[in-house]
């Protein structure tokens, strides 16, 4: 009996001690947490994070018909209406945004050119309404400016080709509003130009774009605008790559090899973007961060840590820290990483990668310096093509579908849309 007294004793003491060890462990794993998490705040005021893709124009438009000032952002709002506001913006440090002007594919070949009108005013509506916060930037030194001023630099994408109605004087129109990216599909292909996404649509363009879309590309490379290759197909990807003689983005999507998602990014297109000089702005949301059958559509949410492996691959994919970026995209989805359910979460990544090593100068470059160098390279390739290019007045051979109707659909003053994402 005594032996075992002892054994018992003994075996309580070890306990005890594992205890111990455990606590102090998990103490400092938390202390060395924290410590990341005060850096990863310090880096970020002193250099700008750049998003490059945020969906609070459609936010505007679903819930109260673009009519901005039943709508305050100055306020903290439910996830459930907005994943961003003024101060979420200011908790997760962000500098830089690409605000989204999107409007859904019943639009192409009906209202769509209009319509991407109201989502680009409404952000710039948006950007005058809080100019305290935000400043409308059109050149990548205008970023690093609003930057020392305190105030969000605020740029315009163009989410789907549908925008310009395979129209150049559109395209140049948009250029001259103020955006500076265009997606060239969305979830549908453009008569000129195919889609990652489109099973059942009209257009059927072949080798990801046509000759029509090739003049396209090349037109945007004389403005200074982005091609950007969210949502379009490998096929797509690959020729804009042969085509582009200046740097392309991805504003919001992440790698292929981690998760097969058709949005994401194959590796063989991570080596050619790196040659061209371009960024991959990682998305966040599940969906393209952990697939089947690691993530099941219902079951497991993605983790930090899973994002921040989408970045350390394609760091090594391309074989170096300046082609990798972020673009969450917020109000798109509203499936994001436990840790990142809104626009406050950016410095637990950025903890996270401090912990896995990162350099002060790798997180600089991660946070925006990548995107502000291919803005600064597709600026100088605009300066030297302007010499000698002429705003091109080619007209699209491509067949066009011509509608019933011009109109998707004709909201009411009261009319609010059932909430709806398309990522
Ligand atoms: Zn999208």
């Amino acid at each position: 009996m005594r032996g075992s007294y002892f054994n018992i004793i003994l075996i309580v003491g070890a306990l005890s001690l594992t205890t111990v060890a455990i606590g102090v462990g998990i103490g400092t794993a938390l202390l060395s947490k924290q410590t990341s998490l005060e850096k990863a705040r310090e880096l970020l005021k002193q250099f700008p994070l750049i998003d490059g893709h945020n969906d609070l124009a459609d936010t505007y438009y679903r819930l109260v018909n673009n009519q901005i000032y039943k709508l305050d952002i100055s306020e903290r709002l439910p996830n459930t209406s907005s994943q961003t506001d003024i101060p979420r913006l200011r908790q997760g440090l962000l500098g830089g945004q690409f605000w989204s002007s999107y409007v859904g594919c019943s639009s192409q070949d009906k209202d769509a050119v209009r319509r991407f009108i109201e989502q680009t005013d409404v952000i710039k509506r948006i950007v005058t309404r809080y100019n305290d916060v935000f400043s409308l930037v059109r050149s990548a030194d205008d970023i690093d400016r609003v930057f020392k001023t305190g105030r969000i630099a605020s740029m315009i994408g163009v989410e789907g080709g549908h925008a310009i109605d395979s129209s150049l004087a559109a395209l140049r129109n948009l250029y001259e509003t103020g955006v500076r990216y265009m997606t060239l599909t969305h979830n549908c292909n453009t008569p000129w130009s195919e889609s990652c996404c489109d099973k059942n649509g009209t257009y059927r363009p072949t080798g990801g774009i046509t000759a029509f879309g090739e003049i396209v590309i090349k037109e945007m490379n004389r403005l200074g605008m982005f091609a950007d290759l969210a949502h379009v197909s490998a096929a797509t990807m690959r020729k804009v790559l042969q085509v582009s003689r200046a740097p392309v983005i991805f504003s919001h999507s992440s790698a292929y090899a981690l998760c097969n998602h058709p949005r994401n990014v194959p590796d063989d297109v991570l080596n050619k973007m790196a040659k061209n000089g371009g960024v991959v702005m990682v998305n966040f949301l599940n969906g393209f961060v952990c697939c089947p059958p690691l993530c099941n559509q219902t079951g497991q949410r993605a983790t930090i840590p899973m994002v921040a492996d989408h970045i350390d691959y394609i760091v090594k994919a391309t074989g170096s820290n300046d082609h990798v970026g972020i673009g969450a995209d917020y109000n798109g989805g509203d499936k994001f990483p436990e840790g990142l359910e809104d626009v406050s979460g950016y410095p637990y990544l950025f903890a996270e990668l401090i912990d896995r090593g990162w350099t002060d100068e790798n997180l600089k470059k991660l946070a925006g310096a990548n995107l502000i160098e291919a803005f600064r390279k597709m600026e100088k390739v605009r300066d030297r093509l302007s010499k000698d290019e002429v705003p091109n007045d080619e007209v699209i051979d491509e067949p066009i579908v011509a509608s019933d109707t011009c109109r998707t659909h004709r909201k009411t003053k009261d009319d609010i849309d059932t909430k709806l994402y398309f990522y």
